[in-house]
């Protein structure tokens, strides 16, 4: 093959690949990474495809190969083009998810003069002191150029200097971000015998080298010289002192920088499943042996209750990949809210287990990405994007927690969801995939229920119910509390349950879904909200800062004294936070030891684990936290749950509200009773008889299923039907909300002439995010089926957002 189609690191490829020549020196696979010419530049990119006749042509040739093995698997590869397909993303987005982590480096331009003789007299001033400060660099980045002169300026002038042929400018990548890390080891070349005689020979005339020797001579091994120096007490003199007499020789070894260094493991053993862990383990294995039935999916929906023991299933379902010379990955929805999922996985694989996460330092997740490529890991866990981690023989894909949100990535392109994406590579090389929750959500059980999945139950706790806590949950209506005369957060019932629970030396979890003190300010006069100003969305106040926060972009302001609008003193604070409930909370029980869990008290890396261990440890009463304080929790001491408002998810205008609050408060009674004593829950609500709440409280999650898909079905919500929402992102409103207007029409006009009759287009209307970071957002919605194949067909200008399945509107 002489010709390569290639993906290259350039925004401007988009879903693009481009032909490029291979010089016949260099050996090109697909899925290795080279550097290729694109334009005047030099940049990246990966190849996707060898072929004898190039799409387009004349080539130019691959300049050079940046990894001797391929990056990415033929079958990688082949999952990057669906992404890049199925969620309208440009091609390298897609490829950069399983790339090793640092790959991706910018292309950095410098300007060199030139040697044009030339006419200062012909240039204006700008021009001459551009040159002027040139001159005395020798070289200038344009990064430097436009800080020193304003971005406008500098290209303006560099255009016109490179017109002259004054100057030029070269491109180059930017330095090297992360790489193998060598560190320099001592190592004894006398036997550790000689060396303790020698220490005592010399102990008197050098005694530092002697205190090294006997300290080297201890060692098992090699040891890094860093730690040595600490150890020993000794200095660099004294290391060359021994290494000039050829005692020891210092040599760079490879140091693996390992994540799970931070956990303490315990090996631990599988465990005898239970009839009904049988039962659901039986199919799984025959799914990883091959020998499902024809009409059958090798995609498993795992419905289970808490602590219905889904996590041994998946543990076995890993060994037995195992055994078969597979591995697996283990998606988990946040790494950082589930130590106790990575601490069980590495107790029963030991040594055998990599975990990939943005958190990690960028050294520690190349060296477990290079472990994983290199097959000695038997399982990769970490959130949605281990899911690219290049792990050889894949046999099967564990996504606990299958109706999480995090699972989605909607920030960013390509806007996948892992759940889709892992499917999709399941198919593509073989594997099993198992998808466990208690709550799972509504498309994923229908999928199983028609057997697009095979579905699976495990409806009973392990522990059986006659000897586990029973779990109370009790919902109280707002309504007649406020009738009955009390304003307060708490109603007489959870006042009195909090009560006891301080009295019984236990524990209990107040939850909230919402940070800060307050949500909004408010003037009782003429009724303004103060917004933020570049995001137009209500600021929140925040009682230890004193200040206003913009949840949206992290603007800040003092609380105005008077209204802004009307000049009136009558402000008023609205709604209530954590920081709110908490400050209630120890007004009302001034001896209770609290602890606070929200993003605001958790932006450092490591201190969810903190307060979850201060928790356990008994050192608080009662934990105050939004949705964090609801996942993967297992709190022996915790006998009561208050759900202080459970509305607030129930009110958003989405159609997957119900769904949402129905799995929150699952969640949160789950939590209760899992210790020796009985749980409660209380849910507090305005709208008691909703379905949602009715059957959470109950952990039906059958009659829920029932009454959701019916909606669903009534109004044509997924999984009835597709959704995208096509988002246009301008400074300038106006400018905004023509171009999406022009696409809208544009997109009917293609749908008329293409006879697409179930097709909607919704909007455009300003998005529910109308304006975020000083950027205005106008949102088309379009309904229907096979959405991506549509829209492939359609060029959107720069600016258009594309979310295929988007999780909320
Ligand atoms: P889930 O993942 O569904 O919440 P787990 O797998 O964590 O459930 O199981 C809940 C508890 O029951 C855990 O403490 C676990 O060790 C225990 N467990 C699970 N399976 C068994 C079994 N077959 N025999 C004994 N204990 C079990
Ligand atoms: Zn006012
Ligand atoms: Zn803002």
């Amino acid at each position: 093959m002489k010709y390569a189609e290639v993906s290259v690191n350039a925004p401007a490829a988009q879903r693009q690949t481009f032909s490029y020549s291979i010089p016949s020196e260099l050996t090109v696979n697909v899925g290795q990474a080279v550097y290729v010419p694109f334009g005047q530049k030099t940049v990246q990119g990966l190849v996707i495809e060898l072929t004898d006749i190039p799409a387009f042509e004349p080539t130019r040739d691959i300049i050079g190969i940046i990894d001797s093995q391929p990056l990415l698997t033929p079958k990688q590869v082949l999952l990057a083009k669906w992404l890049s397909e199925y969620y309208l993303s440009p091609l390298f987005d897609s490829l950069a998810l399983m790339l090793p982590p640092g790959f991706e480096r910018r292309v950095i331009t410098t300007i060199f003069p030139t040697s044009v003789e030339y006419d200062t007299s012909e240039l204006n001033e700008n021009q001459k002191k551009f040159l002027a400060a040139f001159k005395q660099k020798g070289s200038l980045k344009l990064k430097e150029a436009e800080t020193a002169f304003g971005k406008k300026l500098a290209q303006s002038v560099i255009s016109r200097l490179v017109e002259l042929r004054l100057i030029e400018r070269k491109y180059e990548l930017e330095r090297i971000k992360v790489k193998i890390l060598q560190v320099p080891h001592i190592r004894l070349l006398i036997t550790k015998e000689y060396a303790r005689e020698l220490a005592v020979t010399i102990g008197k005339k050098a005694p530092k080298q002697a205190a090294l020797l006997n300290y080297l001579s201890l060692q098992s091994g090699p040891v890094s010289l860093a730690e040595t120096r600490v150890k020993s007490k000794t200095d660099k003199a004294v290391t060359d002192a021994l290494i000039k007499k050829n005692l020891a020789n210092v040599e760079n070894i490879e140091v693996h920088r390992d994540p799970l260094s931070r956990y303490a493991i315990q090996l631990s053993q599988p465990l005898n499943l239970t009839a009904g862990q049988e039962a659901v383990f039986k199919p799984i294995q025959a799914g990883l042996r091959h020998e499902t039935p024809v009409n059958k999916s090798s995609v498993f929906l795992l419905h289970g209750v808490t602590a219905s023991g889904k996590t041994e299933i998946y543990l076995q379902a890993l060994a037995e990949a195992v055994r078969l010379g597979k591995r697996g990955i283990a998606l988990v929805p946040e790494i950082a809210l589930t130590p106790q999922t990575i601490e069980r996985f590495s107790a029963r694989f030991p040594g055998r287990v990599a975990v990939l996460h943005s958190q990690l330092s960028l050294g520690e997740q190349f060296d477990e990405w290079q472990r994983i490529r290199k097959g000695e890991v038997d399982v990769v866990v970490g959130p949605r994007s281990a899911l690219f981690a290049p792990q050889p023989d894949l046999g099967l894909i564990i996504i606990d927690e299958e109706h999480e949100w995090t699972y989605k990535q909607s920030e960013q392109s390509p806007r996948y969801h892992a759940r889709d994406a892992a499917i999709k590579l399941a198919e593509l090389t073989g594997a099993v995939v198992v998808m466990g929750s208690a709550t799972p959500s509504v498309e994923t059980y229908y999928k199983g229920n028609r057997g697009d999945y095979q579905l699976l139950q495990l409806p009973e706790r392990v522990v059986p119910i006659e000897n586990a806590p029973l779990l109370e949950v009790k919902i109280v209506d707002m309504r007649e509390e406020l009738k009955a005369g009390n304003r307060n957060m708490f109603s007489g019932q959870l006042k009195q349950a909090i009560e006891k629970i301080l009295i019984h030396k236990e524990q209990a979890i107040l939850f909230l879904n919402r940070r800060g003190s307050a949500t909004s300010i408010e003037c009782r006069n003429c009724g303004f909200v103060i917004k933020c100003k570049r995001c137009d969305i209500p600021m929140t106040y925040h009682l230890n800062s004193d200040s206003l926060i913009c949840h949206r972009c992290n603007n800040k302001m003092r609380p105005p004294q008077v209204c802004p609008n009307c000049n009136s003193q009558r402000i008023r604070y609205m709604g209530i936070g954590t920081e709110k409930l908490n400050e209630e909370v120890q007004s009302m029980f001034p001896h209770a030891r609290l602890l606070r869990w929200d993003s605001d008290v958790t932006q450092a890396t490591g201190s969810h684990r903190d307060i979850l261990n201060k928790f356990r440890n008994y050192e608080a009463d009662i934990l105050i936290g939004t949705q964090m304080v609801v996942k993967g929790l297992d709190l022996p001491l915790v006998t009561l749950v208050g759900v202080v408002i459970a509305d607030t998810s129930l009110n958003l205008p989405d159609f997957r509200a119900g769904e949402r609050t129905f799995q929150l408060l699952c969640q949160v009674a789950g939590r209760a009773g899992r210790g020796q004593s009985a749980g409660q829950v209380i849910i507090q609500t305005y709208n008691p008889e909703h379905y949602a709440i009715q059957t959470a409280a109950k952990h039906d999650y059958k009659s829920f299923y029932d009454m959701e898909i019916q909606y669903r079905r009534q109004f044509r919500e997924p999984p009835f039907t597709q959704l995208a929402a096509l988002t246009f992102v301008h400074t300038n409103d106006n400018r905004c909300r023509e171009e999406a207007e022009k696409m809208a029409k544009h997109i009917g006009e293609e749908r008329d002439s293409k006879g697409i009759p179930d097709l909607s287009i919704i909007g455009p209307a300003p998005a529910f995010m109308h304006r975020l970071r000083g950027r205005y957002h106008w949102q088309i919605i379009l309904r229907g089926s096979n959405l991506s194949e549509f829209l492939n067909n359609i060029t959107f200008p720069q600016g258009w957002m594309i979310d295929v399945d988007p999780i909320g509107l």
